[in-house]
């Protein structure tokens, strides 16, 4: 399976590396000369662009920051330089709007599309154990889940077109929301004196148990893995957080449902990017909070 890959960063390098892995054959395209460079080591061909990477691909996948980026590059590269049997795979987080206007001109031109964003965070990334949650039409979905396997804990399809888009949505408003309870607490058992540690102990087998605790946690020291560690360098962007929860509450003035604490997670994250920490890791919400950055 000849796969192009568009987007090698904090999550896409560690996606591309696993489908080299697996044998796939990778041709990948990044903005970035660095990132380029990293998955020539790792075994994929550099391509010096996006229309490059698609030109004889089975499979195109894009990991890349936001709605206009997938947009554009859709626009401008895959849509007329793929081959026009590629299946075309767009797993990052983008607008609901963006996501179906892009399979809307894809299937217009016969490609066969799916918008498959993914969950799990880099150390999942790298791992092969992301959660992809899959808007696609049914009939495409057992080649779809193919393609991402060597990615994936999980793949589930969430529906028609929008679908999986819906469902990340839903699912970061939570992990906004939840990442700013964790902080909360860790600042509140300070504020009593006790030992973060413990408290971690504590709560990571009592009912306060979730993954930005256990998975993320925001404190440096309990998980190792965690960006809290790495000074919050090198995980998921607090401004990527805020375009996420910016887009959970745009779909809920829409359709009306009520999310006071998406909007109050949205308030503390735009606070966090206006003071210049876009670029941190969204775990140091617990930093801004405890007064220290
Ligand atoms: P990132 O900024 O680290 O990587 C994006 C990459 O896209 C960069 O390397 C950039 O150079 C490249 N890029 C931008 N425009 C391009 C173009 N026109 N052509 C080719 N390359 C281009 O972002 P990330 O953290 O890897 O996130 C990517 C997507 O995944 C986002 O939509 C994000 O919301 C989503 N996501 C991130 C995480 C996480 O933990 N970081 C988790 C789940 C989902």
């Amino acid at each position: 399976m000849r796969i192009a890959f568009i987007g090698l960063g904090n999550m896409g390098s560690g996606m591309a590396a696993n489908q080299a892995k697996a044998g796939r054959e990778i041709v990948a395209f990044d903005l970035s000369s660095e990132a380029l460079a990293r998955a020539q080591e790792q075994g994929m061909t550099p391509a010096v662009s996006a229309r490059e990477a698609v030109n004889d691909a089975d499979v195109v996948i894009t990991m890349l920051p936001a709605g206009d980026h997938v947009r554009s590059v859709y626009a401008e590269a895959i849509l007329p330089h793929a081959p026009k049997d590629a299946l075309l795979i767009d797993c990052s987080t983008i607008d609901v709007d963006s996501a179906r206007t892009v399979a809307r001109d894809a299937s217009m031109q016969g490609f066969r599309t799916a918008a498959a964003p993914a969950s799990g965070g880099t150390a999942a990334a790298a791992a092969g154990a992301l959660t992809f949650m899959v808007g696609c039409r049914e009939q495409d979905f057992a080649e779809i889940e193919s393609a991402l396997k060597p990615m994936a804990k999980a793949v589930i399809r969430a529906g028609d077109s929008g679908a999986g888009q819906a469902a990340k949505i839903c699912n970061n408003m939570l992990l906004g929301i939840s990442m700013v309870g964790v902080s909360e607490a860790f600042a509140l058992a300070e504020g009593l004196g006790l030992d973060a540690q413990k408290f971690y102990d504590i709560a990571s087998q009592a009912s306060g148990q979730c993954w930005s605790l256990t998975s993320y946690c925001p404190w440096p020291g309990p998980v190792p893995a965690a960006p809290s560690n790495r000074d919050y360098e090198g995980g998921f962007a607090a401004a990527m957080m805020l375009k996420d929860l910016k887009l959970a509450q745009e779909a809920a003035d829409i359709s009306g449902a009520p999310t006071p604490l998406g909007g109050a997670a949205e308030a503390l994250y735009s606070e966090m990017v206006e003071r210049g920490f876009g670029q941190k890791d969204f775990s140091f919400i617990l930093q801004m909070l405890r007064g220290r950055p």
